[in-house]
């Protein structure tokens, strides 16, 4: 069954739904928020058994019936955002990866679009301003004041607190204790999805993340810490770093509840090219732990990857096709470490 079926069935739909006095965008706006959060990631490679595919056929028809009812009330926005998923639903059920990617993105930045939902912080670029407003006489190309955030976060060496600010289009930070002095970062970014898994005394957290610029990551965190993170979807997230090797805290700013971190990092460049939980995964976390953390070049290396990886993973994020070539470059590394193990 294709796209255009899809989008056909719907329209046929709609044009049978009865008239509903009153507005409907609201109820229409829950139920399709609902709908976009079950739509699972596209599956980073093909696997022939890959659940995604059988959670995404599932879902195409409660899809249909949610378009069929934005083409009944006609709001643009989401009938954009809703042909997007479904065509994404579909992309992933079919097993087109490349083409699952690229609508993913473009059906998560329309969902974004029209749920206009309220966010903590506004992004200065993102009202549509005209080019030139012949009453205020001003132009979309003036240059405006930067915006900043104020947010008191704790230092991951002395948790002490400081209020620090910065500019809410980056996402990533480089920051100065006032009090120890250390030179830490913090990354910023609104929870889309969190799924916890648990083995022995680790949890796991994967998170799907919108930063503030408007970028899609993904960060994988475990812990072994006796606490447990509550995180809510649109709950704006910082993670606190220090220069050496790893994520000491995760801080959730819409509950002010603060995670501290043992153990263990997480793996960025891997989980965005893999996708979280990814069998991968656990291949270069061996080799983390058994190889390369026992030698002291070996910490080095580490140290400069969780310094370097936050951004690495950005750059790599943004980008499907560099994506899917740290894919290719990483499977390699991973095939030759599976063979070492045998
Ligand atoms: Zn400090």
């Amino acid at each position: 069954m294709s796209v255009n079926a899809s989008l056909a069935r719907a329209k046929e739909a709609a044009a049978k739904l009865p008239h509903v006095p009153g507005d409907v965008s609201e109820l229409l706006r829950a139920d399709a928020v609902t709908f976009c959060s079950k739509a699972p990631d596209p599956p980073v490679y093909r696997r022939r058994d890959d659940p995604s595919r059988v959670a995404a056929q599932q879902l195409i028809s409660e899809g249909e019936a949610l378009l069929a009812r934005a083409y009944h009330s006609g709001d643009a926005p989401w009938i954009a955002a809703l042909e997007a998923w479904l065509a994404t639903l579909h992309h992933i059920a079919d097993g087109k990866v490349e083409l699952a990617e690229v609508s993913w993105v473009e059906a998560q930045r329309l969902e974004q679009r029209a749920t206009g939902r309220r966010r903590l912080y506004a992004v200065s670029d993102e009202a549509s301003t005209k080019v030139f407003d012949a009453q205020t006489r001003q132009s979309r190309f003036d240059p405006k004041p930067e915006r900043t955030m104020q947010v008191k976060l704790p230092c991951p060496s002395c948790r002490k607190v400081s209020e620090v600010s910065f500019s809410p289009r980056v996402a990533h930070h480089q920051l100065v204790c006032t009090h120890c002095s250390v030179h830490w970062a913090a990354y910023v970014g609104e929870v889309r999805s969190v799924e916890v898994s648990k083995r022995g005394n680790k949890r796991t957290y994967s998170f799907r993340l919108t930063e503030l610029g408007g970028a899609q990551t993904r960060v994988e965190v475990e812990d072994g810490s006796v606490g447990e993170l509550q995180v809510a979807r649109n709950d704006l997230l910082a993670f606190l770093y220090l220069p050496r090797p790893v994520l000491r805290g995760v801080l959730n700013l819409s509950s002010s509840r603060v995670l501290w971190v043992t153990g263990g990092g997480p793996c960025f460049v891997a989980t965005v090219a893999f996708g979280a939980g990814a069998p991968e995964l656990d291949v270069l976390r061996g080799f983390r732990d058994r190889v390369l953390l026992p030698s002291g070049a070996g910490r080095r290396f580490v140290e400069a990857y969780y310094a370097h990886g936050p951004r690495l993973a950005q750059v790599v994020n943004r980008r499907p096709w560099l994506r899917a070539q740290t894919r290719r470059a990483l499977r390699l590394v991973v095939q030759v470490l599976a063979e070492e193990r045998e």
